[in-house]
């Protein structure tokens, strides 16, 4: 049941952020007793303290971590066991949703509407879902002649490390955590330097559910001492990055310059929507675009801020998505009746409107959008048309909201400007002819394409890039769980009986 504005307030008044590490089952400062403020990017005001965790920190998390994985109370629990835990830990979300939603509004300027569904909606899922796979990792014989027996055996890989952005604090945190536990290894998390209190809160509930000590430890803190640390740490066995494809990078040459840990990337995009001249321009499609792009304030990876148009539509395509996008609200993300919450720092905002000035001063026409008057750090949905391939605001990652609307002769020219991109993690086709629907989708190089609307699909479905999108690691589905586990031959000999 949706609250009123009111309520939620009342609720942002009564909260008094823990912003305190999680290691081993307890609340703790940085060892060098440093801190830094989260603020709500809405107001400007400052939310929590938080504990500046650095490299000695990452070390007491990996130790405690690697404890009880070598310990095997979780690590080498009966599958059911875990299941059971994890399953606990999907109740006890759902019971807090407002709590936690509420929280994670505050500290990202996300709008409560989005926050109630990812948290009450997605985050329970996730751990569900996951639950009950954690009896489901089967492994394999292999076929030998009568003189052996090969088991081919899944194990978990040990210590997990996670390092996550800001966009959906806790939806990312619940992608990486749940897989990762459900098969036994016990995880390190940094969340976001911006967006650190639901993951801290949510550690505190998954101890809460029966996750033992040391199994789930959150140290927040700054990618270049937190983030660094978790990726150069000798001891842990494999991490998990979802953030900009700059720092991505990174985390290939930490593994490296350490233990050759297994790296997992889920990075950045620049993802095209394509409406190719048979589509019908229906609400439905006009309702696809402006989300696939002002969703989140256009902070989405898998946001479609390339709309690529056939020619013959692209008037009335723009005249109807900008209707549509005037119509959407800004405002305070905890009012239920705000569309698009704010960016999440003021630099950011000030980036964004570069990129929108960068527009402006390569010819492109302002459909609508700008910047906001509202406090905080705020912007208009931005669209723009005549957008040619080679502009600034056509190639780079923006990260807000601000969509380029290109006319397009053919598909095929289509399909050879959405595959000009170092990016390949996401596309949108409209189309009402099923061969041409599968011809792009099987020609688009990104991991995932959605036809007739928007969409990343879901729990089940595998989600990652192609090219600098991401690593061939998947997160979601069943693909996810190889991020986590280990394959080991048992050949066994046998002899005559
Ligand atoms: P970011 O790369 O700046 O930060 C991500 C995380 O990395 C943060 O926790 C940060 O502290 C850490 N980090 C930063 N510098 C580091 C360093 N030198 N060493 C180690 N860690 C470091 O990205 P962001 O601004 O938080 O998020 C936006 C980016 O994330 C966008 O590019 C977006 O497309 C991408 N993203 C991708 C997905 C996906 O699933 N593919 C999902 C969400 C966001």
């Amino acid at each position: 049941m949706t609250l009123s504005h009111a309520e939620y307030k009342a609720i942002a008044d009564s909260l008094k952020p823990n912003g305190q590490a999680f290691i081993d089952g307890q609340f703790c400062d940085a060892a060098d007793g440093d801190k830094f403020e989260t603020v709500n990017p809405a107001t400007g005001q400052v939310l929590a303290t938080v504990a500046h965790c650095k490299a000695a920190d990452v070390d007491r998390a990996v130790v405690a971590a690697r404890r009880v994985f070598n310990a095997g109370t979780w690590s080498r629990a009966e599958p059911e066991e875990r299941k059971e835990v994890l399953l606990k830990v999907a109740q006890l979300v759902r019971e807090h949703t407002d709590e936690l939603a509420v929280l994670e509004s505050l500290d990202t300027g996300k709008t409560i509407t989005d926050c109630l569904e990812e948290i009450g909606g997605e985050v329970p899922k996730f751990f569900q879902w996951y639950a009950e796979l954690a009896d489901k990792v089967f492994g394999k014989i292999a076929p030998t002649g009568p003189g052996a027996m090969a088991l081919i055996t899944r194990e978990p890989a040990g210590v997990a490390g996670a390092v996550l952005p800001w966009n959906f604090p806790l939806v990312m945190a619940a992608w990486k955590i749940a897989p990762s536990l459900a098969v036994g290894c016990s995880a390190v998390i940094k969340p976001a330097e911006q967006t650190p209190l639901s993951t801290i809160r949510l550690a505190e509930l998954m101890c809460e559910a029966g996750v033992p000590d040391g199994v789930i430890n959150v140290v927040p803190g700054f990618g270049e001492t937190a983030g660094a640390a978790i990726g150069l740490h000798n001891d842990i066995d494999t991490v998990s990055f979802t953030g900009s494809t700059e720092v991505g990078r990174m985390f290939m040459r930490y593994s490296g310059d350490s233990n050759l840990k297994g790296v997992g990337l889920e990075m950045g995009g620049k993802s095209p929507f394509i409406v190719l001249d048979d589509a019908r321009i229906t609400d439905d499609l006009i309702e696809h675009a402006a989300m696939s792009a002002f969703w989140n304030g256009g902070q989405n990876c898998s946001a479609n801020m390339r709309q690529l148009v056939a020619a013959p539509l692209v008037e009335e395509f723009t005249a109807r998505i900008g209707e549509r996008v005037k119509a959407f609200k800004l405002g305070d993300p905890l009012n239920p009746a705000t569309d698009i919450g704010s960016m999440i720092t003021r630099d950011h905002k000030k980036m964004v409107m570069s990129y929108i000035q960068s527009g402006v001063d390569d010819g492109a026409r302002m459909v609508t959008g700008g910047d906001s008057d509202l406090p905080g750090y705020f912007i208009e949905p931005t669209i723009f048309q005549d957008v040619t391939p080679n502009m600034k605001i056509a190639r780079e990652e923006i990260f807000g909201p601000v969509l380029g609307i290109m006319p397009m002769q053919t598909a095929e020219d289509a399909l050879a400007v959405a595959s000009d991109t170092d990016y390949g993690l996401h596309a949108t086709v409209f189309t009402q002819d099923i061969d041409r629907a599968l011809h792009m989708a099987r020609s688009l190089p990104c991991g995932t394409v959605s036809v007739n609307g928007f969409s990343e699909g879901d729990i089940k479905t595998p989600f990652g890039g192609y090219k600098q999108s991401g690593s061939m690691a998947r997160d979601n589905g069943t693909e996810a769980l190889e991020q986590y586990l280990q394959t080991k031959t048992i050949w066994i000999n046998v002899a005559d009986a």
